[in-house]
């Protein structure tokens, strides 16, 4: 499989650009993500002509804004520069599906960067460079290095990068009402594990070639904004269980309750996703279903990853 376009802070692949002429090469990225992904680096700080080494930035509250300054010299405001080299960036950054941030940065930072002005700084701050991107491309995955250790927060952000890439690729195919309901279901057990899918369903009940473009539009903001929120282990369990009503006919006595077992010890915390997930393979393979073989949850990102072992 082609690997997928990621956009990341240059430093977090070990590039020598940081103010002191660091970098902060993450091994989880390069060695494992890197595997999967093809990153495209940007280091906004230099690209806007800052060299290194060079004096150090930070966020600053002035009047009703937030400015990126110089430490030492405050009257070196960045911000006006960083943004626009956010918007001249606009077609490479359209390109990609997620992006990789360095988290605190007054210029890469996602969220929670320190804001200084008056008394202690406040974490409040989204880098100048971060919040342009974020601005000018809402459907794109966006995650920061640091929260990439969280199990949970490591599988959403990848989850969503692999169903934006599907969805890119069928914009490229060429959108259909078919290709866009056909879209719709092989996503909808995952869709299921984030939320409700109701409403996304209804939004295509009566797509037709008039109203396509608008119909996809919405929906993939839909998506998109469902898919943030993290599933929780009982909303995982309810698509097991759904899932093994596909099996119903298939399965002895003892197959049944083996399934139910695992489901459980999945619900009670006692064992991690990829077990009843690896039990559900096993019987589709003896008892292949169309729908089930064709819908990503079971396979949502390649195994290799190692994802689903410790959710
Ligand atoms: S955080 Fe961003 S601006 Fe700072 S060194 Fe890394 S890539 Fe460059």
């Amino acid at each position: 499989m082609k690997r997928i376009p990621i956009g990341i802070s240059s430093c977090l692949l070990g590039q020598e650009v940081r103010f002191d002429g660091g970098h902060k090469h993450d091994a989880y990225i390069t060695g494992t993500l890197g595997q999967y992904f093809e990153f495209h680096p940007f280091c906004p700080e230099v690209e806007i002509g800052l060299g290194v080494p060079r004096p150090t930035l930070h966020l600053v509250r002035i009047g009703g804004e937030i400015r990126c300054v110089g430490v030492k010299d405050p009257e070196r405001d960045v911000t006006d520069r960083l943004r626009r080299h956010a918007e001249q960036l606009k077609d490479r950054h359209a390109e990609l599906c997620g992006y990789i941030l360095k988290k605190d940065s007054p210029s890469c930072g996602m969220e929670r960067v320190k804001v200084y002005g008056g008394g202690q700084p406040r974490r409040e701050g989204v880098g100048i460079y971060a919040e342009a991107l974020m601005k000018a491309n809402p459907l794109l995955p966006v995650e920061e290095e640091g929260r990439l250790g969280d199990p949970g927060l490591r599988e959403n952000f990848i989850q969503r990068v692999y169903v934006f890439y599907r969805w890119k690729k069928m914009l490229a195919e060429g959108l259909t009402p078919g290709r866009l309901t056909t879209f719709h279901a092989r996503h909808k057990l995952i869709i299921m594990s984030h939320g409700d899918y109701r409403d996304l369903g209804r939004m295509l009940a009566d797509v037709g070639s008039d109203t396509l473009a608008d119909t996809a539009e919405r929906y993939i903001v839909s998506l998109t904004s469902l898919l943030k929120q993290v599933p929780t282990r009982s909303r995982h369990v309810n698509v097991l269980q759904h899932i093994q009503g596909y099996l119903k006919k298939e399965l002895s006595a003892d197959d049944k309750a083996e399934m139910v077992d695992v489901i459980e010890r999945y619900r009670r915390g006692d064992l991690p996703l990829i077990v009843p997930l690896t039990l559900l393979k096993h019987h589709f393979r003896k008892s292949p279903d169309p729908y089930i073989d064709e819908s990503y949850y079971l396979s949502p990102y390649p195994q290799e990853l190692r994802l689903l072992n410790e959710l």
